[in-house]
Formats: C-alpha cells, structure tokens, sequence
C-alpha cells in the first residue's frame, strides 16, 4: 500500500486549476475510492467546498481535509424540492469566491441530475468544469464480474431507470418497445419498483427464465450480488434482504460472471462454468 498520492505531472502539463468562483461537477464512481479519476483527485486537492450527495463514500473526502465538507443528500425517489436549493447553494458559493467541488455518485450526467445542476449555475453565469465519472451501471457491474457488453450477447445496452421524478414507477417508458428492442437492461433505482418492472417485461413477452442480477453496493465492501432469473426477480429480492443502492441487469451478459467473478476468483473459488455461453474452451476457439 502506498499513501503517497501526490500527482504526477499531467502528460499534457499542469492539471487544471480550480479557481476561486468556480464549480466543477464531479463524478465519484460507484464506490471504490480507487475508481475516482484523476481529475477528480486533483479537485479535491484544491477545493474549499466539497458539496456531496449520499451515494460517495465518505472516506473519498478524506482526500479534502483542508475543505468543508458538506452533505447534499437525498434519498432516491423522493420529490427534488431540494433541487433548486441546492443548485442555488451551489451558485451562491461560487459568487461568494469559494473553489466548488460538486461530488456526484457515479457519473453525475447518468441519472444523477448533474444536467439540470450545471444548468442552472450557467444561467447563473458561474463557470463550470464536468468531470465525468465511472456509472454504478458500468463499473458496479464489472466488479460483479459481468461484462455490460459482450460479442456474443449483446450490440447494444439499455440503461433504465426504475422510478420518475415523483418516485412512481417510470411512467414514460414504452416496456414494449423496451421488451421487443433492448439486449440487455441495466436498471438503476430499480428495487422498489422491481415487481412492477419484472411483470411489464414479462408481460411483454421477455422469458421468465432470462438471466438476471441485482449487485447492490457494488464495488464498497458492503456488494452483494444476486443471481436469478427474471421470473424470480422480484420474489427473490424480497427473500434476500438486498438494500438500495443496486443495480439490475437484466439479459444472458449475467450468465458470464459464472467465470468471470474474479473476486470470488481472487478468494481463492475456482470458476462454476469456464464457458457460460458454450463458445467452445479456448482450445475450440481458433
Ligand atoms: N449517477 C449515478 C447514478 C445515480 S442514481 C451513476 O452514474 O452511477 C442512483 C442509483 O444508482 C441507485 O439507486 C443505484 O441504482 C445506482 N447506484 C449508485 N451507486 C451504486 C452502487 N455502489 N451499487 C449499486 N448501485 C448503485
């Protein structure tokens, strides 16, 4: 282990600067704080403010003790009145001369808000830097061993989220045109309405016995990962105790952590299937 981390030298100069009066919007990835990117190191180096919502761990801000720390969280599916209060908090930092970290989980643009955020401090003509950041729906999957996408599932992924603005089940979404077009699904804020997404995707024809996975605090030490069916899905949930946060993952990508949960692999286990999708073993594979 190492506790040095101080940043080398960027391949193209200086890093950035963050000045007085600005906001950098930030992703903190899924959890890990070794999946920040440097860029995001190299904000909490220099911020006076770290404005950060539920989902980034806390122990990221210890990269920022000479920073106020302050806790902007809300908990999924409530309405946003508190939107507009922070985004305005946000602008009255700025103009007030602080250097602003807005410390986002995952990607601040993937169902994070991060869009209408940066908008309102541009209307407010406070500059603005993005700082794009690893999606729990990328990377929280990859540290269950499951490959968002794969040569021989899937061209394409749908990325769902599983409640609106009010906290109701999504009701823009077309699960027809989702069950007859999309590959594989991967549903953020998925648990609560999680029945509700099973029997629309059934209902429109998706197998009862596709393959699916609910990996819930993926990438903290705290990930628990479930593997079932999308028959099961709901059922099983309830059965597990999983909590929020958790991503689904709906489609046959979920069949590969038979052989690619390298953390179990890491543990010592050795692989369930070496060939999920009867490719054929290496040997076969020309
Ligand atoms: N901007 C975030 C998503 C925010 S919406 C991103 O790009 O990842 C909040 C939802 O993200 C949660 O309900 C959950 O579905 C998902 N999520 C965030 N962090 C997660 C984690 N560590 N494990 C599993 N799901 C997570």
């Amino acid at each position: 282990m190492t506790d040095s981390l101080t940043l080398p030298a960027g391949p193209m100069g200086e890093w950035p600067e963050l000045l007085p009066g600005w906001v950098w919007l930030c992703g903190a990835g899924p959890g890990d704080p070794g999946l920040l990117t440097i860029h995001a190191l190299n904000a909490l180096r220099q911020a006076d403010v770290v404005i950060y919502d539920a989902l980034v761990q806390e122990a990221i801000l210890d990269w920022a003790p000479q920073a106020e720390h302050v806790y902007a969280g809300k908990r999924g599916g409530k309405p946003s009145a508190k939107q507009r209060d922070i985004s305005l908090r946000l602008v009255d930092l700025a103009k007030a001369g602080k250097r602003v970290l807005r410390l986002k989980g995952g990607d601040p643009f993937v169902f994070g808000r991060g869009g209408e955020e940066a908008q309102t401090l541009i209307q407010h003509g406070v500059p603005v830097r993005i700082i794009p950041g690893i999606s729990a729906g990328i990377g929280g999957l990859a540290y269950a061993g499951i490959p968002v996408t794969h040569r021989d599932v899937n061209q394409s992924v749908t990325f769902i989220t599983g409640h609106d603005q009010t906290g109701e089940a999504t009701a823009s979404l077309n699960w027809k045109a989702i069950a007859e077009g999309a590959q594989v699904l991967v549903i953020y804020m998925g648990m609560k309405h999680a029945e509700h997404i099973a029997n629309a995707l059934l209902d429109a024809g998706r197998p009862a016995d596709e393959p699916a996975a609910v990996v819930s605090s993926a990438t903290t030490p705290d990930q628990q990962v479930l593997e079932t069916t999308l028959g099961r899905l709901a059922g099983d949930i309830a059965a597990s105790g999983l909590e929020p946060p958790a991503i689904l993952c709906i489609g046959r990508s979920v069949l590969m952590r038979q052989v690619l949960d390298w953390q179990a692999l890491m543990n010592g286990e050795t692989p369930r299937d070496l060939d999920p999708l009867g490719r054929g073993l290496p040997a076969e594979v020309s």
